[in-house]
């Protein structure tokens, strides 16, 4: 391509909320074969809202939620201001803490009134030898298997209950996934929860490959992997956490309502949050490279 073609070419796009650094991202988005997409934020509304509470009975739902709470307010991952935005709205006043520990892809820990919160995944409760009933795990399971993203609480070493939010796909990401489908790319989501949520959510999505419970330091490598197989890949992604993957990729795409760190990681921003522009930055990429008419 002409410099003056791309020059038209990068106009054009930006006029649809496109932004490409520079004119050798849009000369070679036109090769990508794979594109990786982040869940949360990305395939999803990234506004997750707390949908279920399950008690053990030693607990009240409000004794256990003031806990909850008050460990989530430390926190600003997009689950925490869910937890906490929903149990404020249930008149519930938050407790203060200490001790506050963030574990990234596990969940929180802190002390509340003298007390030992945890909340988040299977691996932390496991990894702090609490043992979790086989009925709540079932419980667990039926709630994922909804897309819904389950967290388990314990409170002084034992189990206390469950957490769940829901997190829906935004309007246009399925008709922008088989979009990419027809184009001949193959279309892969990847996030740090669960399999049995991760599966339900990218169905919804006509999504068919799921890379799940990737820890937040392993997108990076997962896309390393692909590339491997000598396949041109994009990622697109919103958090911090996708920061190294978006700068591995062939082509690292940052929706444009995510954080400033997945932006100044990425070569391309999607100032609108649909995920149609994936498909019309390639689109705008073959046809400045003279590939479709
Ligand atoms: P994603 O890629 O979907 O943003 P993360 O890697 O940030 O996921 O987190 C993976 C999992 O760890 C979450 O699905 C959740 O179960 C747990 N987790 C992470 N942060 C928190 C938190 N603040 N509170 C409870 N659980 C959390
Ligand atoms: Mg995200």
């Amino acid at each position: 391509a002409t410099p003056t073609s791309v020059m038209a070419g990068s106009g054009r796009a930006a006029e649809y909320g496109i932004l490409f650094k520079g004119g050798e991202h849009l000369e070679s988005a036109q090769q990508i074969q794979t594109v990786v997409l982040d869940k949360t934020g990305t395939v999803t509304q990234g506004k997750p809202v707390l949908t279920d509470v399950v008690t053990a009975s030693d607990w009240t739902e409000m004794e256990l939620l003031q806990r909850v709470g008050a460990a989530e307010q430390n926190s600003e991952h997009p689950l925490a201001e869910a937890i906490v935005e929903g149990i404020r709205g249930k008149d519930i006043a938050l407790s203060p803490s200490e001790q506050f520990e963030n574990i990234p892809g596990y969940g929180v820990r802190a002390h509340v009134q003298g007390q030992e919160i945890l909340v988040g995944t299977r691996r932390l409760l496991a990894d702090a030898k609490v043992n979790v009933p086989d009925g709540i795990v079932t419980q667990m399971n039926q709630l994922e298997e909804q897309g819904r993203t389950a967290m388990l609480v314990a409170i002084d070493g034992s189990w206390a209950g469950i957490v769940a939010v829901a997190d829906t796909i935004k309007e246009t990401s399925r008709e922008a996934v088989s979009r990419l489908q027809a184009m001949g790319i193959d279309v892969i989501m990847i996030t740090g929860d669960n399999e049995r949520t991760a599966r339900a959510v990218a169905e919804q999505a006509g999504i068919h490959n799921v890379l799940a419970e990737v820890l937040p330091e392993g997108k990076a490598a997962e896309v390393k992997k692909l590339q491997a197989n000598g396949h041109k890949v994009a990622m697109v992604g919103d958090g911090i956490n996708d920061a190294p993957a978006l700068a591995t990729a062939d082509i690292g795409m940052a929706i444009g309502t995510g954080t400033d760190v997945a932006m100044e990681a990425a070569d391309i921003t999607l100032m609108r949050g649909d995920l149609n522009s994936i498909a019309d930055a390639i689109e705008m990429s073959r046809r400045t490279m003279g590939n479709i008419k």
